[in-house]
């Protein structure tokens, strides 16, 4: 019996221990779930005896600077390095098969594809989905499954979980941390995970050049105060002009949000093809019902959860405006 009631997981455990040459990927620009279940993922097969090609389908795999303390950061392979005589693809956190970028193709190709995610919505691209929407992260059901696979979890796989879980929860805060989920979390710390190692390395460890862009964001945020909405976007010029890498970004919306005159934040972030990256976040108030900016995002070609979600737009005007649109029609709170 699944500990999440889902048809297909003693299935996914029984392929997970009959195969030995498995690649695993996660979605493009990973954050802390994507690459802790990855590399947890990775860490835990190999234990086993079995042979990992952990990856993703975007440029440079290489972890961003707050992630590269993760254990087994070392053994991302370039997907194009995947050996063609696999014998199953595990794709991690990736609510649609496109956000597995390059390797969307191979993945696809493979049966069988097991589609592990927490993302509503989850387009079920795998030959076997573990699609468990209620899950805090992606990691907490990689943590239940490896646990029915036989794994013996240790402190490197405890630690790239815990990250994965403490970043998605937003440190615990939000709402899909459960008590399942502090459980969870109380049994990895028992392997040894150093909790304030991370938490230094993920939210405190960034460039000293980040504050002055954090300024910037934070100086040119605009609020409507009818929507509720507050915004700001960064330049490919910002960047260059501050120092900070794009992968070192990713903290920003949270000092955006950080305001109770909104509760719809977004952040755009200029790419290198001109298009700008949108972040959304949504928060709930004590009487009104949350917006689903994962609905807009998915409005917009993007998507994401219900209080985080994201997308592409050409420019901040235009994604502005058909944010906006969404937000017209909100009940009264
Ligand atoms: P972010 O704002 O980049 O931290 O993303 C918030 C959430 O939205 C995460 O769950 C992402 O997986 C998801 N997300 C972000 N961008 C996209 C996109 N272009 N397409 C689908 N999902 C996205
Ligand atoms: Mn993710
Ligand atoms: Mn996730």
């Amino acid at each position: 019996m699944s500990r999440y009631d889902i048809a297909d997981w003693d299935a996914t455990v029984d392929t997970i221990k009959n195969a030995q040459r498995i690649a695993i990927a996660c979605h493009v620009n990973p954050d802390g779930d994507a690459l802790g279940s990855l590399l947890g993922t990775s860490l835990a097969l190999r234990s086993l005896g079995k042979t990992t090609y952990p990856t993703w389908g975007s440029e440079p795999v290489v972890p961003p600077p707050s992630l590269m303390f993760m254990p087994g950061a070392d053994s991302l392979v370039p997907s194009p390095a995947i050996p063609d005589d696999i014998d199953l693809v595990v794709a991690l956190d990736c609510g649609a098969a496109h956000r597995l970028g390059t390797v969307e193709k191979l993945a696809l190709a493979s049966d069988p594809l097991i589609n592990i995610d927490h993302h509503p919505g989850n387009d079920e691209f795998g030959t076997l989905n573990v699609v468990v929407d209620f899950a805090s992260s992606t990691a907490e059901i990689v943590a239940f499954l490896l646990k029915d696979v036989g794994v013996e979890l240790d402190h490197d796989i405890a630690t790239c979980l815990y990250t994965g879980v403490v970043t998605d929860t937003g440190r615990f805060q939000y709402g899909n941390s459960s008590p399942e989920t502090l459980r969870l979390a109380a049994d990895l710390l028992s392997y040894g995970v150093q909790a304030p190692q991370i938490a230094l390395e993920v939210f405190e460890s960034a460039p000293f050049t980040y504050l002055k862009l954090l300024g910037r964001v934070l100086e040119r945020a605009s609020l409507l105060e009818e929507q509720r909405f507050v915004y700001s976007w960064i330049t490919r010029k910002d960047l260059k002009e501050t120092g900070v890498g794009a992968d070192e970004t990713d903290l920003l919306i949270d000092a955006v949000r950080a305001t109770r005159d909104a509760d719809v934040a977004a952040i755009f972030k200029e790419q290198k093809d001109g298009n700008y990256r949108v972040s959304l976040r949504s928060k709930s108030g004590p009487d009104s019902p949350p917006v689903s900016v994962g609905e807009i995002a998915r409005a917009y070609g993007g998507g994401g959860h219900e209080l985080a979600a994201g997308y592409t737009a050409p420019d901040v005007e235009s994604a502005v405006k058909g944010i906006l649109k969404h937000l017209v029609d909100r009940p009264e709170s």
